[in-house]
């Protein structure tokens, strides 16, 4: 097979010596040519796809894929499969549960007390006293929600089709999950649905004093009225490692806000030695002529 990498943000270094060992009968390029069967893909480099008439997998190096979707040089009728990387998983889950345990254990608060040398005590809460509620119960959602209960809170999970897993109220009615719930973790796909879906109402709909962790996409969250939720005192926390526009400008009013922590877009990178056996599978299912794993559903957006 022949396996083009096209990447303008992964570099070809981290990845390709991986690559042809692990698949040591196939030929990795890294300029498109007519008989490429296989692109993986961060974002490609404009008019990448128009050189690859015979491409019958588009493989995406990451877990998002709406910006892949947004391109129109994105051939329609080639399957696109997106990356599902056991090592990106757990390290998503290794994030939201520390933005959690900060804003539980009051850790934001320490530290901005600490540097007024301020000796204060908070009320201590226990995990069952919290429930945090998981938007997108998926890859990502479904293995924070099984970690969450195991320290013992209460998780509550939202996700488009109905869903049941062990210990979690599931719900496909957004204003139960957020009325239910002290910290909510975005972890959607950005859609047409989606965009937007943190916003006045939605934030007004949580219980109070708790917090916002967005590590999705910045537009799922509405920036002017979560700064309004936190002034007057409803919310206690954000932690946002994703904003509408990155790097995120030196202006903006968040770098200095006291209510919230801001992380690069950084919260799950994706770990090339977890994230390998996951291509080899797809390599050999397109030389096998099988259907690869974790296909896009262009319809639904993710
Ligand atoms: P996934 O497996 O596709 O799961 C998405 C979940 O969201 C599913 O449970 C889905 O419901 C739910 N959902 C989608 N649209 C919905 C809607 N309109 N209403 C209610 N629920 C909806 O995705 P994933 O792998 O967990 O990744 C989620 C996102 O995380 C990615 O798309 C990416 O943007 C982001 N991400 C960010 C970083 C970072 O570093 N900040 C890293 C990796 C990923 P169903 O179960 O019914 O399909």
């Amino acid at each position: 097979v022949n396996v083009l990498f096209a990447s303008t943000i992964e570099p070809a270094e981290r990845w390709l010596p991986l690559l042809e060992r692990a698949l040591p009968q196939d030929r990795f390029l890294q300029e498109p040519r007519g008989d490429v069967e296989v692109a993986l893909v961060g974002i490609p480099p404009p008019g990448t796809f128009a050189r690859l008439p015979k491409l019958k997998l588009v493989q995406s190096l990451w877990m998002g894929v709406e910006k892949l979707l947004a391109d129109p040089e994105l051939p329609r009728g080639v399957p696109l499969a997106r990356m599902v990387d056991p090592g990106m998983v757990a390290a998503m889950s290794e994030t939201v549960l520390a933005h959690v345990l900060d804003w539980h254990r009051h850790f934001w608060l320490y530290r901005q007390w600490q540097r007024e040398k301020q000796w204060k005590h908070r009320r201590q809460f226990m995990a069952l006293d919290r429930t945090v509620g998981i938007l997108g119960l998926g890859e990502l959602g479904s293995d924070a929600a099984k970690k969450f209960l195991a320290l013992g809170f209460k998780v509550c999970g939202w996700s488009r089709r109905p869903k049941a897993m062990p210990g979690v109220h599931c719900s496909t009615d957004l204003d139960e999950v957020l009325s239910r719930s002290d910290a909510v973790v975005c972890l959607l796909p950005l859609t047409a649905q989606t965009k937007g879906i943190l916003n006045k109402a939605a934030l007004a709909k949580m219980r109070k004093s708790g917090c916002v962790i967005n590590v999705a996409r910045g537009a799922h969250l509405v920036l002017n009225d979560l700064l309004a939720a936190l002034d007057s005192g409803h919310l206690a926390h954000a932690y946002l490692d994703v904003f509408d526009e990155e790097p995120l400008p030196a202006d903006s009013p968040l770098w200095a806000h006291a209510g919230v922590t801001i992380t690069p877009h950084v919260a799950a990178l994706t770990e090339p030695r977890t994230a390998l056996p996951r291509i080899v599978e797809n390599v050999e299912r397109v030389r096998r002529g099988e259907t690869p794993l974790n296909l896009v559903d262009r319809e639904a957006g993710y």
